[in-house]
């Protein structure tokens, strides 16, 4: 179901600093999500959306950025999205809300990072090339190399293969992007194989970053779902969460070293780095300076 809802603000300030992206601002142009992952964090009961397959679409979302984003001229930082909800979900495709919030962005010259599981992001490469010359980073949520895992534990997104695809794409036309690896899923997707696979693709599409988590969060709402579905779709697989994790938060894998070890190894000889390169624009500026004083000294 689709409904649409006016909202107040579509910027919100990070309280604490963001360590994994680099962000300092949030934006979620629709609330719940088409994609339908088995371990979705947004229906954590704490978020206060029951069903997250009924999407909501802020239908003042883009007038409230171009109103917001001047106001920030003096606190240049990126604007993130894709944590709450996939910004290139399918209702994205006719609504063009991400688009065009993406050309506001450029417009103003801020920097963006964009989480997505889409090959739909294909389609902005035009204006991400744009925002680029200030900052704009792509990370492709990957979790199963196998296209038939990841259609069983993310059933309405386009597989691995097309998000790699998509991946090189981007890449090729100069824009940062690289693989979110996470979560993944203990007894699932915890495997040797699974992550060697993942990080070889990932080498082979143009990643320049990787960040890992071999694990997977759940909490009261989320639990619960990830739970019953893994009942109809892995059996046994419960009862093992349950005995190992219990009401935990962060559930890591058995597995943890391994994996690490295989990633960090992988990592290495492919020359993929483990952190992302942030924005940092007092840097950019100090270099322009530092780079206009050299050109000066060779006139
Ligand atoms: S794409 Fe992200 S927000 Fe959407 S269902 Fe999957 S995990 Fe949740």
């Amino acid at each position: 179901m689709i409904q649409y809802i006016e909202t107040k603000s579509i910027l919100s300030k990070l309280r604490e600093k963001d360590t994994w992206f680099g962000i300092a601002y949030n934006m979620n142009l629709y609330r719940g999500c088409q994609h339908g992952c088995i371990y979705c964090d947004t229906r954590s009961e704490c978020y206060g959306i029951n069903d997250i397959s009924t999407i909501s679409v802020k239908k003042n979302a883009l007038d409230l950025l171009a109103k917001e984003l001047p106001a920030k001229r003096k606190n240049r930082a990126t604007i993130g999205t894709g944590s709450m909800n996939d910004p290139y979900m399918p209702v994205e495709k006719e609504l063009q809300l991400t688009r065009k919030a993406l050309q506001i962005i450029a417009s103003e010259k801020f920097s963006t990072h964009i989480i997505t599981k889409s090959n739909l992001v294909k389609r902005d490469a035009d204006i991400l090339q744009d925002i680029s010359k200030t900052y704009a980073a792509v990370s492709f949520t990957i979790t199963a190399a196998d296209d038939s895992l990841s259609q069983q534990i993310e059933p309405h997104a386009p597989p691995s293969s097309e998000r790699f695809k998509a991946m090189k794409l981007l890449a090729e036309r100069g824009i940062y992007t690289g693989v979110t690896l996470m979560p993944i899923l203990p007894f699932i997707s915890d495997t040797k194989e699974n992550i060697a696979a993942i990080v070889g693709q990932a080498k082979e599409s143009g990643a320049s970053y990787i960040l890992p988590m071999f694990g997977v969060t759940l909490r009261k709402g989320s639990r619960e779902y990830f739970y019953q579905i893994l009942d109809k779709r892995f059996t046994g697989i419960k009862e093992k969460y349950q005995s190992r994790f219990g009401e935990q938060y962060e559930c890591f894998s058995p597995n943890y070293r391994i994996l690490t070890d295989t990633f960090e190894e992988l990592c290495v000889k492919f020359g993929i780095a483990g952190r992302m390169r942030f924005y940092h624009p007092k840097a950019y500026q100090q270099q322009s300076i530092l780079f206009t004083n050299e050109k000066i000294k060779k006139q």
